[in-house]
C-alpha cells in the first residue's frame, strides 16, 4: 500500500527523542484508518478462511489508501499466477488434477483451462505434474480484487471430432501432438488416420481392415 506520507514508522535513538515532535505534529494531519472488524458493515467476510480474510483485510486497508499499487512481486510467497505457453498445452489436464485448491480447472463441455489468481498458493504442484514442461509460476500479490477474483481463460479451443463417426473425443492439441510423437513410426504410419479416430472407430476400423484382409496384420 501506497501512502502519502511514506514515513509512518522509522528508528531513532533516544538521544534524537526531539526530532519527534515534528513527525508527530505531521501525523495529526493523517487520515485516520478504520479499523476492521467483523461486525462491520462494510466489513462481511465471505468465509472464515485465513486466506479470504487476509484479502479482504489488504482490500479494506487499501480502500483507505491515497494510492494502491496494483500488483507487487515478491518471490517465495504463496501468492501469485501461474503462466502457460498455450501453443505447446494440450489441454491434457494433468495441471487441474493436481492442483489442490482448484484455481486451475477445466472448462467443462468445452477443452479449456481456466484461472483463478486468487485461489493459487503458489505449490508447484502444476508445474510438476505438466508433461509439456509449460507452466511457470509468478509469486506476487495482485491488490485488484477483481483482477484477483476473474476467471482467466488460459487456453481454449474446440474439441477433435473422430473424422468416422463425428463425436468429440479428445482436444485438437492432443490429436496433433499425438501425430507429432508417434505418426511416423512404422507401427502407425500406414494407419495415420486412426489416430483420428475415437477408441470404438479404432476398433472398428481395424476389425474392418483384417476382414478386408486377413493376412495383412500377419505381413
Ligand atoms: S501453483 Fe499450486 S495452487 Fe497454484 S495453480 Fe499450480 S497447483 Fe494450483
Ligand atoms: S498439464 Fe500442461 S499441457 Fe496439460 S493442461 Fe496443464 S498446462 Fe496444459
Amino acid at each position: 500500500m501506497k501512502c502519502s506520507q511514506p514515513q509512518r514508522i522509522r528508528l531513532i535513538s533516544p538521544d534524537d527523542l526531539a526530532d519527534l515532535y515534528p513527525s508527530l505534529a505531521i501525523s495529526l494531519a493523517w487520515p485516520v484508518i478504520m479499523p476492521m472488524t467483523v461486525n462491520q458493515a462494510d466489513f462481511q467476510p465471505a468465509s472464515n478462511a485465513k486466506r479470504s480474510l487476509l484479502f479482504q483485510a489488504i482490500d479494506h486497508l487499501n480502500s483507505q489508501a491515497a494510492a494502491v499499487d496494483n500488483v507487487l512481486a515478491i518471490a517465495n510467497i504463496p501468492y501469485g499466477v501461474v503462466s502457460i505457453n498455450s501453443d505447446k498445452c494440450t489441454l491434457c489436464m494433468s495441471c487441474v488434477a493436481t492442483c489442490p485448491t482448484q484455481a486451475l480447472k477445466d472448462g467443462g463441455d468445452t477443452p479449456a483451462l481456466k484461472f483463478t489468481e486468487q485461489d493459487c498458493v503458489q505449490c508447484g504442484l502444476c508445474e510438476a505434474a505438466c508433461p509439456e514442461k509449460v507452466i511457470s509460476l509468478v509469486a506476487q500479490i495482485n491488490f485488484n480484487p477483481q483482477q484477483r477474483q476473474q476467471v482467466q481463460i488460459l487456453k481454449k479451443e474446440p474439441p477433435f471430432e473422430c473424422i468416422r463417426c463425428g463425436s468429440e473425443f479428445a482436444t485438437q492439441s492432443m490429436v496433433h501432438k499425438m501425430i507429432e510423437m508417434v505418426g511416423a513410426h512404422s507401427a502407425f504410419s500406414a494407419n495415420i488416420e486412426r489416430l483420428k479416430m475415437c477408441g470404438d472407430c479404432r476398433v472398428k476400423d481395424m476389425f474392418e481392415d483384417i476382414l478386408d484382409d486377413p493376412e495383412k496384420q500377419l505381413r
